[in-house]
């Protein structure tokens, strides 16, 4: 290994003074979507029942609470929990840019750049994803918390976007990409203004995409196309776009976002906590989309949870086994999950490739057995059988314990009831 990266690999060779990582070693785990600050929410909104919309409501207080200093605490808490489950790369879907009111904050990428700090403290990569949120529902301007949320204008948000992605050149762990909230927060004549930046940085560019029917239908109301056909028509869609969900599609969807070569991230512990529904994930690979994972609202931090969780749901929706390998699904959470985000570098163990590396243990209650294969990870494993976590070919993450934030439950329960006490 040279700079971090994979420049030999040899059977059977003598690891004289190197560290040995035991266990099922993969590449390091990618994931694709995620809200930093909904960490917060974790067992509060699993009280009672309520909807997505009611969900929202208390994510909307969280994000009101708040400010540069306790983003930068709770996103390094969340993000060393993300590196002790295997995670060495996250999409950070970051909507959250100004100050309550939304005045621009002094430096307006301030809680952007909190971000990027964050991933560095926790060791791991970050493709911030800068999104443009403009408008509340179909044309109503953005309500009292969304306005933090809002540049006013996409070529607004262009300006300051492209701020974070030059200053983010100078972050070697640290990719700028592009992020359309939804066909509901960005109005049709601003979709293209996004869209032309991503493409003229070569950028990933993501969207949730038909998480709810209620979206669908303001849509085909407003525009009356659907959402995908909107996002395909103003030159969303494409082989480094991603649209996040992707729960509730025509037929003609599926096979935009196929045709499209358009990755689909699914988020399965996240769309069975809020009732979404189950996506056509089979369909859209069919059609032609790479597929990806994404822990999103962090009800649980586990890819290999959501890795399963693909294919069960398929599996209950069908009432057919064996849609995806176990090789396949650990596809989209490595290799694919990296591409999708910008980091075609990361996600294989090879020659060149960066040497971010994860092991799980395969002596634990949950894996122990005569016969370890990839599929004991997939089908059983969790984040806790984490042992061994490299990212550029520094261990981050030994025996289970975290190198750089010593003890990431107290840094969690301190930084989230910072949180809901302000
Ligand atoms: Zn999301």
């Amino acid at each position: 290994m040279t700079d971090g990266r994979i420049t030999a690999l040899r059977p059977g060779g003598e690891p004289g003074d190197a560290v040995v990582l035991d266990g099922l070693v993969l590449p390091g785990l990618a994931n694709a979507h995620s809200h930093a600050f909904h960490r917060a929410l974790r067992g509060e909104t699993q009280v009672g029942g309520g909807t997505f919309w009611t969900w929202r409501e208390t994510m909307y207080r969280a994000a009101a609470a708040l400010d540069p200093d306790t983003y930068l605490d709770l996103a390094t808490a969340v993000y060393a929990e993300m590196a002790l489950a295997g995670i060495t790369c996250v999409g950070e879907f970051h909507y959250l840019h100004h100050a309550p009111g939304g005045t621009p904050y002094a430096d307006p990428n301030v809680m952007g750049e909190a971000l990027v700090e964050a991933a560095a403290r926790a060791g791991i990569r970050i493709t911030l994803l800068d999104t443009c949120y403009l408008s509340s529902g179909f044309g109503a301007p953005p309500d009292a918390t969304q306005a933090r949320f809002s540049d006013g204008t996409a070529h607004a948000w262009a300006e300051r976007a492209e701020a974070l992605a030059v200053a983010l050149d100078k972050h070697p762990h640290a990719v700028a990409g592009a992020a359309v909230h939804s066909v509901r927060a960005v109005p049709a004549d601003q979709l293209a203004v996004v869209a032309a930046w991503a493409e003229g940085r070569l950028a990933p560019i993501h969207a949730h995409l038909s998480e709810q029917p209620a979206e669908n239908e303001g849509c085909v109301e407003a525009y009356g196309v659907t959402p995908t056909r909107l996002l395909a028509d103003h030159g969303v869609l494409g082989p480094r776009a991603t649209a996040v969900h992707a729960t509730h599609l025509t037929g003609d969807d599926v096979a935009l976002l196929g045709g499209s070569a358009t990755t689909v991230c699914m988020c399965p512990t996240t769309e069975r906590d809020l009732a979404d529904g189950i996506g056509p994930a089979k369909d859209l690979q069919l059609a032609g989309s790479r597929l990806t994972l994404g822990s999103d609202s962090h009800a649980v931090i586990d890819l290999f949870e959501e890795a399963r969780g693909m294919e069960l749901d398929e599996r209950l929706r069908t009432r057919r086994r064996g849609h995806w390998s176990a090789d396949e699904l650990l596809r989209a959470a490595t290799g694919d999950g990296h591409a999708s985000l910008g980091w075609p570098e990361a996600g294989r163990i090879e020659v060149g490739a960066v040497a971010d590396l994860v092991t799980v243990s395969l002596d634990s209650v949950r894996t122990a057995t005569p016969r370890p294969r990839p599929e004991t990870a997939v089908f059983a494993a969790t984040a806790a059988d984490v042992r061994d976590v490299v990212v550029g070919g520094r261990l981050v993450v030994r025996h289970g314990a975290h190198r750089l934030v010593p003890d990431v439950p107290a840094a969690l329960r301190r930084a989230v009831g910072r949180l809901w006490a302000s």
